[in-house]
């Protein structure tokens, strides 16, 4: 079909779209909507007014899969009122769950799998066309471009790029290569023309995606590491900063940390999952590193990227926990001193190979290891926060602040947000802020001066 028929298609209708999880689904998101937008819709936030509403699901803790469902139940009701209304389920729940889908939501009319994305307009026309429900999984479809979904970014100076899918390294807790698949990297030229076309379109900041990005490449002929990807990208003109996540500790390399430190626009921040600081719990996890080749990893990463920031994620009560354990996590993250982590409850996920590991730890202790964990941490991060303040930072102004007047948001290489004087036309570009002080997780900047 002809780009001017999809347009009169989508025209006068609109789509509204749910994200869950990751960085990657919102990329994908992303992109979906800007497949909505090229065949005449519009986007909304309010539910009660769009023609299609599609979810963009995540399974790897049952929070997010157990808000799914009672999303999608509370739209029965609706469909009921609007028949013509079109309910799709895309993402991870659909290309685990298929039909299954259908069978438990009869009104969702269409699902479609984590490779399907680029198929959504097509299948949505089916629909219309009076097939329903269409349930569609492949195991494999096109990659669809990055490019895509610049057309819907709301700032239109940073772009997601999926460098690579899938993952190969089954972590016993996680359900990722399960529903995302083999890792399958993109080869670089593909990469490189994706940049290189949304720099030109006025992106000044990319951020490169994949489950474990410091394996990039290994599954192409060529040999392209990931570093070499970062070095041929650093080269992309109009195009100020690179970031990247995640890094994987067992393939992190000396010449990756080389690369952030050599590359003028690879940003120094790097997000290195630990997940657990007892080696003990790191085996069964299948991490394949222990908690000291951790530490002098990130030890090494500081000495060769003085001042990077590193961020991680951590699971508590992960089967076989003992206070010991995870007395060894906190000794870790007191050790490390992150700027920044995620830490989860661990959540059993259908089909890992946790699911059946012995050592169920309490919800209780769970909770209360948790509270200590988070607030420990946050008490680290918001003193590296401050350590900042008397400092000049290097800004990309993102937007205008909208809780305060005459100023702009923007963030630092080392990715944390800060405020500062400014007017719309510094947005897109770096500036030079002095860092007075820290108000509620962001650096408050006196002056900006431009680079
Ligand atoms: N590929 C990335 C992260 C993928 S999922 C990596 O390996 O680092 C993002 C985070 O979710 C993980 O780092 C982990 O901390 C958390 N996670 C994954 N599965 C989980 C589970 N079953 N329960 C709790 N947290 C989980
Ligand atoms: Fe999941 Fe481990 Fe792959 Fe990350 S590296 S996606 S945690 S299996």
């Amino acid at each position: 079909m002809s780009h001017l028929s999809r347009q009169r298609d989508g025209a006068g209708k609109s789509v509204h779209i749910t994200t869950f999880g990751c960085q990657m689904n919102q990329h994908d998101s992303g992109i979906v909507a800007g497949l909505f937008k090229k065949s005449g819709y519009l986007t909304t936030d309010d539910i009660e007014d769009a023609d299609v509403i599609l979810f963009n699901t995540c399974c790897v803790r049952a929070h997010a899969e157990q808000r799914l469902y009672s999303r999608v139940s509370q739209l029965k009701p609706l469909k009921i009122r609007k028949p013509h209304l079109i309910i799709g389920v895309g993402g991870c729940v659909a290309q685990r769950e298929k039909a299954a889908l259908t069978d438990r939501f009869p009104f969702i009319d269409v699902v479609f799998g984590t490779n399907a994305v680029a198929d959504v307009i097509s299948l949505v026309e089916r629909v219309e066309q009076g097939e329903r429900p269409i349930i569609h999984v492949p195991e494999e479809g096109s990659a669809p471009s990055s490019e895509l979904a610049a057309t819907s970014d709301r700032l239109r100076i940073h772009a997601w790029v999926s460098v690579m899918r899938g993952c190969d390294n089954y972590c016993s807790y996680c359900v990722v290569p399960y529903v995302r698949g083999p890792q399958r990297s993109k080869p670089p030229d593909e990469i490189l023309g994706n940049v290189r076309s949304l720099a030109s379109k006025g992106v000044v900041e990319v951020t490169l995606l994949g489950q474990n990005v410091n394996s990039y490449g290994q599954d192409l002929d060529g040999g392209v590491s990931f570093s070499r990807l970062l070095e041929i990208l650093n080269d992309v003109s109009g195009l100020l900063r690179v970031r990247f996540t995640t890094s994987h500790p067992k393939d992190i390399s000396k010449e990756l940390m080389e690369a952030m430190r050599d590359l003028p626009k690879v940003c120094e921040h790097l997000h290195l999952p630990v997940q657990s600081g007892s080696s003990r719990i790191l085996e069964r996890m299948n991490r394949a590193y222990t908690a000291d080749e951790y530490v002098r990893k990130v030890d090494m990463l500081r000495e060769i990227v003085p001042g990077i920031s590193v961020t991680t994620d951590i699971i508590i009560g992960f089967p076989g926990e003992s206070d010991d354990d995870f007395e060894q996590t906190r000794s870790l993250v007191e050790r490390v001193q992150f700027d920044g982590a995620y830490i989860f409850k661990y959540s059993s996920r259908p089909g890992t190979a946790a699911e059946h590991f012995e050592g169920k730890v309490d919800e209780m202790i769970i909770a209360k290891r948790h509270k200590a964990l988070l607030e420990f941490q946050k008490s680290i991060s918001i003193r590296r926060l401050e350590a900042l303040a008397g400092s000049d930072q290097c800004v990309l102004a993102e937007e205008y602040d909208t809780t305060r007047e005459g100023r702009l948001t923007g963030r630092t290489r080392g990715h944390r947000v800060a405020s500062f004087p400014g007017d719309g036309s510094q947005i897109g570009k770096e500036v030079s802020v002095h860092i007075a002080r820290v108000s509620r997780w962001t650096l408050v900047g006196k002056g900006a001066e431009a680079l």
